[in-house]
């Protein structure tokens, strides 16, 4: 499972993906989305985890680099980034 930030979720909380902390929704579903959306291709919205504010800031200046080491390994298994992406959300 990719670990990627977004903070779409629902409800009154929501639970960090990578920290497993529970957390107050601090924006709302269509900000949350139209900030991830500025931030990431769709398939990797798809793929997309829940994470808090602290882990975001953490892993933002990781994406180049996780964003590389999925390109390779997309190639690896011969498929488009896109699709790694999908395959991915889906394991
Ligand atoms: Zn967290």
């Amino acid at each position: 499972m990719l670990e990627l930030p977004g903070g779409i979720v629902t409800g009154g909380t929501f639970t960090c993906d990578l920290c497993g902390g529970t957390f107050p929704k601090g924006w709302s579903d269509e900000e949350a989305a139209a900030e991830a959306e500025g931030l990431f291709s769709p398939a990797e919205l798809e793929a997309t985890s829940v994470v808090c504010d602290d882990c975001f800031r953490r892993i933002m200046p990781e994406m180049p680099r996780l964003r590389a080491e999925l390109a390779s390994a997309a190639e690896a298994e011969g498929v488009s980034f896109e699709e790694f992406l999908r395959l991915e959300a889906r394991r």
